[in-house]
């Protein structure tokens, strides 16, 4: 175990100005915090925190990410708080551990190793800062390598394929090769030691017989670079045996067939040299076609930079040839912690600080707002989505500011179609909550429900809104065909004409409709005249009607809206209200927002072009200006036999006592019937009294006048009266 002066001085060795009180301060406090605790190896829990800060001093990463290394497991395992670290270690050092902390618990809900790639960007969109990712990484690095402890061979093979599927393309990502293959190798071993072994075997045996082969090479290497007076450091290397298993994979070759085992760099100081040397190289030994890789002109998307090629090298060898500078070749080894470095040695020169900060925002492929990045090296690249957990705990992307109402859409149409409500993270929500980065989202359903025109204010999917859009279309239109024929029905009954589908079906190219269907939905969609249709189908009525509608006009106003009350006894038995059944309101059926017309109350319908029907009460005033069209009216009933009850807004006209707690009692009086305050409007504030007018959810019209006389019964309260209007 690393001891605490240890960890200073291994800090100090990169890094000036640290805080050595705050690091022994963490170091103590973590090693506090765990006590007792011990490891599957029998080690003391705390010496894993600490080997995780000690591979993160062999990349020079900061302070800040040494100390949330010593602290990383300290919420989540110990009785250490956020705020007690926040208190201890200040603001930046929280944010950290946090970080690292929602990657723990998102890794425990991750039960299935599917959907790996929405994972990662999930565990980038979490992390925010890249320290965050770092630390992870290094915890994830030091739990492989202590994996053998744990003696369930399962789920040694589960952890391990975690590592591959997730760690391993996430420190690629990143450009941290370092990471990568000693990751990469880690899993291999637990998920295929048999080809491990027998590969390594191999390497062993081809090492022994190549010993002289390997240094004969680097020593004729080292001659070309010399006679063209070439600075160049000179290695040859083993591929790893993961590399050349996936080879053997992936071109389905031997082992024996696997040539060019041995690679060899060539180190040089500058770019320019880079090109000299492959020239070099390409004139002394022929070229494998197609080997050829110039990734300095064009980066590996993770900011990789090298020249690859594989020749046929001294004695008939084929080896490949890696050539870069020294300072690619630290950037190939620690990737974007290799920029970190760099970042703290030149601080105060901001030249190659943004030079990296560009190249960082290259590889995470995001070109906005460099000037974040010098403050907190964000991964933003991600930032536009949310991740969301199902209850199997698969993975489902969406866009930032989904609902849960997109999530269920995101899983199943089905789903969405029926959702009544939603759970997140076990908790009962509205179905409009947006939905966060691992939020666990659970969805009820209900066969009864269907998509709501209310869901379309606020879904942001477009797989939502063109489902929800298609529903509300679908029942538009059948709405609005229930509503014509019944129109037609109605003129046909008062016509004393007996209704028969067939005699319109001549008429319909008149009207520009393809079938009988199309023509009752223009009728209910109020596109087409009922009365000119009728009109067109009994020509010899039509006099006669021209007379009824002069007629009509000439009748008192009082007149035509007797005419069209249902609940008044009509004449003959003509009458035959239709009832507001199954008419969705916002799809064909309309509340007028003049009166707030209520369950009980008598009402009437008038047809709006494009809109469907629009019911207002009978004694609402704006009712006048339809007198001269009553083909447009229509005659309509509340449906009493609905088994979901809707809720409708009933206002009222208060006069309230100005005195303290009066409008507590209002709405006390109000809430005790039952009634729910939606709104609430003061329109005239006097010494003694209020005006005020308030809108509230009731049931229908016996609802809100049992709520008027409770009112009209409290001393604070002058007068009450139901109005319209305003
Ligand atoms: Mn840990």
């Amino acid at each position: 175990m690393i001891r605490q002066y240890e960890l200073v001085n291994l800090l100090k060795s990169y890094s000036k100005n640290i805080d050595e009180d705050a690091l022994n301060r963490a170091y103590v406090y973590a090693m506090k915090m765990h006590g007792s605790q011990i490891r599957a190896s029998g080690d003391p829990y705390f010496s894993h925190p600490l080997e995780v800060a000690a591979i993160l001093t062999e990349m020079k990463l900061d302070e800040a990410s040494i100390i949330t290394a010593l602290l990383h497991d300290t919420v989540e395992d110990t009785d250490a708080t956020l705020d007690d670290i926040g208190r201890l270690f200040g603001e930046e050092i929280k944010k950290l551990v946090d970080g690292v902390t929602k990657l723990n618990r998102i890794e425990l809900q991750n039960k299935q190793n599917k959907q790996a790639e929405n994972f990662r960007k999930l565990i980038l969109a979490i992390s925010e800062d890249i320290r965050v990712l770092l630390v992870k990484l290094a915890d994830r690095l030091h739990n492989m390598r202590t994996l053998h402890h744990i003696n369930k061979p399962e789920k040694q093979r589960r952890i391990a394929m975690e590592t591959l599927e997730i760690y391993v393309p996430l420190a690629e990502r990143i450009g941290v090769s370092k990471f990568k293959e000693e990751l990469e190798d880690l899993s291999f071993k637990f998920l295929n030691m048999e080809a491990r072994e027998s590969i390594k075997k191999r390497l062993e045996f081809l090492r022994n017989e190549g010993e002289k082969v390997v240094a004969s090479i680097i020593d004729e290497l080292a001659r070309q670079m010399k006679s063209a007076k070439i600075k160049a450091e000179i290695t040859g290397r083993e591929k790893t045996p993961y590399s050349i298993w996936k080879k053997m994979q992936r071109k389905n070759v031997s082992f024996e067939q696997l040539s060019d085992i041995m690679a060899f760099r060539i180190i040089v100081d500058d770019i320019s040299t880079c090109y000299h040397v492959l020239g070099i190289i390409h004139g002394l030994y022929p070229t494998v076609p197609g080997r050829f890789k110039d990734y300095i002109s064009i980066p590996k998307p993770n900011g990789y930079r090298s020249l690859h090629t594989t020749v046929i090298g001294p004695d008939n060898h084929r080896i490949e040839v890696q050539i870069r500078t020294q300072e690619m070749h630290e950037e190939a080894e620690l990737g974007v912690a290799a920029h970190w470095a760099y970042k703290q040695e030149t601080n105060a020169k901001g030249g190659k600080q943004y030079r990296w900060l560009r190249e960082l925002m290259d590889i995470m492929e995001q070109a906005s707002h460099p000037e974040e990045f010098l403050q907190h090296t964000k991964l933003e690249l991600f930032q536009e989505q949310v991740y969301c957990f199902t209850p199997a705990g698969d993975l489902i992307e969406l866009p930032k500011g989904a609902t849960t109402v997109d999530f269920a859409y995101a899983v199943h149409s089905k789903i969405g179609d029926t959702c009544v409500g939603a759970k997140v993270n076990g908790r009962i929500v509205p179905l409009n909550t947006k939905l966060k980065n691992g939020d666990q989202v659970e969805i009820r359903t209900s066969k009864k429900q269907t998509p709501s025109p209310n869901w379309e204010r606020f879904v942001v999917t477009g797989k939502a809104h063109s489902r929800i859009r298609r529903f509300i279309r679908q029942q538009q239109q059948e709405q609005y065909a229930s509503l014509g024929k019944a129109m037609l029905q109605k003129i046909c009954k008062q016509e004393d004409v007996s209704f028969n589908e067939k005699k319109f079906t001549p008429i319909l190219k008149q009207f520009k409709t393809q079938d009988i269907d199309k023509l009752y939905i223009g009728l209910g969609s109020g596109h087409i005249n009922a009365r000119e249709v009728f009109k067109a189908a009994f020509p010899d009525k039509a006099a006669e009607n021209a007379k009824n509608i002069r007629e009509l006009k000439e009748q008192d106003f009082q007149k035509t809206k007797d005419e069209n009350i249902s609940n008044k006894k009509g004449k003959k038995g003509k009458k035959v209200p239709m009832p507001i059944k199954g008419l969705i309101p916002g799809m064909a059926l309309h509340y007028a927002r003049c009166c707030h017309p209520l369950p009980g109350d008598k009402i009437v319908g008038i047809v709006t072009t494009g809109k469907g029907v629009t019911i207002h009460t009978i004694d609402c005033e704006s009712l006048e200006s339809f007198a001269d069209t009553p083909e447009r009216w229509i005659d309509v009933a509340w449906d009493s036999g609905q088994d979901t009850p809707e809720t409708h807004i009933g206002r009222l006209d208060i006069t309230l006592a100005n005195e303290p707690g009066s409008l507590g009692t209002l709405s006390t009086v109000i809430g005790s019937k039952d009634g729910n305050i939606t709104n609430l409007k003061i329109i005239n504030r006097q010494i003694d009294f209020w005006d005020i007018l308030v809108d509230v959810y009731v049931r229908d019209s016996k609802h809100l006048d049992e709520i008027i006389k409770t009112l009209r019964a409290t001393p604070e309260i002058t007068a009450v009266r139901r109005t319209k209007g305003r």
